[in-house]
């Protein structure tokens, strides 16, 4: 039986200020990015330091209460909703907001989970270091929801993704225990690497309250440019000659498809398409480096392009501000998206090379169904593509749509399967993704995670409903 003196205790080791149990405000701190409020916990919590989220969670485990884990709350998969409703705690990480080490010589920040990402960036570069995880969420989200995310972001080509940049966690496992992994270390062979079951792992195995981050060094230079491309093959071709050229300076490159661009010129104000070329597919890159002629060798490489047929047209930017128009193209993405009206997101992952067949495959499944529009975008360079389906002639609440979404998603998911591809490349399975998973992968892989779960949370009292069934 939930233990109904426990509202007392949390308040006890966090202060009656950091508890919050009144619904309308629960309602407004816990509201989901795509689900609202599906249900409210019993109270949330907003704990200071790691010893107060250790502390907290001994009482919800002592009572036997489920925990879910709040960051940001701008994640894409359902991974904060408040579960089981009505009888959970919500443990909110904002107050662990302290970046309490930079060493630039050692290549290294440390910080606290609560800290928005946005804040470590700019902490990096007052220090003359990058720290290269960037994704349209980045001034809301929280480094404790991008290591339990294992967020991708734009520059996962050149950086890698998250779990590539952390190098030391601390986490507050199920039961309380405070898991002490702080370490600045870039080789470390010591038994498991157990900080690796706690990234991507969406907040069921534990807290994370804070970690040890890689920083690289800062680029002098920069080059941005939006290409027309002849179709998607040649964006691999373009990908070669890049890596011939510029080795490790490609940072990004961004694939999105005419659809987009023409909903971004239509309805994002203040955002503007440098041309009017017609064709499917249009490649956002981005290089950096040390080298102040990056834009001259740039412009030689895509006139080759240009002459090879490869681009059909380019547009080079020629100061900061049309980089940030450029961008500001690429990130309008999820906001121009609402045009599609009711509309369903698959965060797909390929292999590279695999993207222009996937594309052709997942064209053809869909032509089974043309009241689908079809939406795509995403991270061309690590073969992560966001394909999106949207339904414009039907209202949310139509008869028809539950079926068709349910069809439409099994087509998604049987196209990724039959390229080997994962169905979730940087989102994770949270709550709206379990059926995707268990889907795409073999019995044996989901029963060792099964197990590992129950290992580290024999209770299953940590988020418990999101990741695995
Ligand atoms: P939350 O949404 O609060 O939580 C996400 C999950 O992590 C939940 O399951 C939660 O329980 C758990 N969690 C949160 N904090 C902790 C913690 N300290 N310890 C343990 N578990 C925790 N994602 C990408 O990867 N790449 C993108 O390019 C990208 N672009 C985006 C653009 C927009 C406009 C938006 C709205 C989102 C985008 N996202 C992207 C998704 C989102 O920003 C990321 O998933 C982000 O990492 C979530 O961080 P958060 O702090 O908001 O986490």
């Amino acid at each position: 039986m939930p233990d109904a003196g426990l509202v007392g205790r949390l308040a006890g080791i966090v202060g009656q200020a950091h508890v919050v149990t009144d619904p309308g405000d629960m309602a407004a701190q816990s509201a989901n990015i795509l689900h609202g409020n599906r249900g409210l916990p019993r109270c949330i919590v907003w704990p200071a330091s790691t010893a107060e989220v250790a502390a907290v969670v001994r009482a919800c485990a002592a009572a036997g209460v489920a925990m879910v884990p709040l960051g940001g709350n701008t994640g894409l998969s359902g991974g904060t909703v408040p579960l089981p409703a009505g009888d959970c705690v919500m443990i909110g990480l904002r107050r662990l907001n302290r970046i309490t080490d930079v060493s630039p010589e050692g290549g290294t920040i440390t910080v606290q989970a609560g800290c928005i990402l946005a804040d470590i960036q700019a902490c990096a570069t007052q220090h003359d270091r990058l720290f290269p995880l960037s994704l349209g969420a980045e001034g809301s989200c929280q480094i404790g929801g991008n290591i339990a995310t294992n967020a991708g972001g734009v520059n996962a080509l050149r950086h890698g993704v998250m779990r590539d940049l952390v190098l030391g966690l601390e986490v507050v496992l199920p039961d309380g225990t405070v898991l002490d992994m702080l370490r600045a270390l870039r080789k470390d062979n010591a038994g498991y690497d157990l900080k690796q079951l706690f990234i991507g792992s969406g907040g069921t195995l534990g807290i994370v309250t804070a970690a040890v981050l890689r920083l690289m060094p800062l680029p002098r230079h920069r080059a941005t440019a939006l290409l027309a491309l002849r179709d998607s093959a040649a964006a691999l071709d373009l990908l070669s000659r890049f890596g011939a050229q510029f080795g490790a300076g490609l940072v990004s490159a961004e694939l999105m498809d005419a659809l987009t661009l023409r909903l971004v010129r239509d309805h994002a104000p203040g955002v503007t398409i440098p041309y009017e070329t017609a064709t499917d597919w249009h490649l956002l890159i981005e290089l950096a480096g040390p080298d102040a002629d990056l834009p001259e060798k740039l412009t030689e490489l895509l006139a080759d392009a240009l002459d090879a047929g490869l681009i059909l047209d380019a547009t080079l930017a020629q100061n900061g501000a049309q980089a940030a128009n450029l961008w500001a193209i690429r990130h309008a993405t999820a906001e121009v998206a609402r045009q599609l009206g009711p509309r369903y997101a698959h965060d797909v992952s390929v292999p590279v090379a695999a993207q222009p067949a996937f594309l052709a495959d997942l064209a053809a499944r869909m032509q089974a169904w043309p009241e689908v529009t079809l939406m795509i975008f995403g991270h061309l360079g690590d073969g992560n593509l966001h394909v999106l389906t949207g339904f414009p002639g039907l209202d949310r609440d139509a008869p028809a749509l539950p079926e068709l979404r349910r069809a439409t998603e099994d087509a998604v998911t049987a196209a990724i399967i039959a390229h080997r591809g994962s169905v979730t490349a940087e989102h994770g399975i949270g709550l709206n993704y379990i059926h995707r998973l268990v889907a795409s992968r073999p019995e044996p892989e989901i029963a060792l995670m099964q197990a590992l779960r129950l290992a580290v949370d024999p209770q299953r009292l940590m988020n418990p409903g999101k990741v695995l069934p």
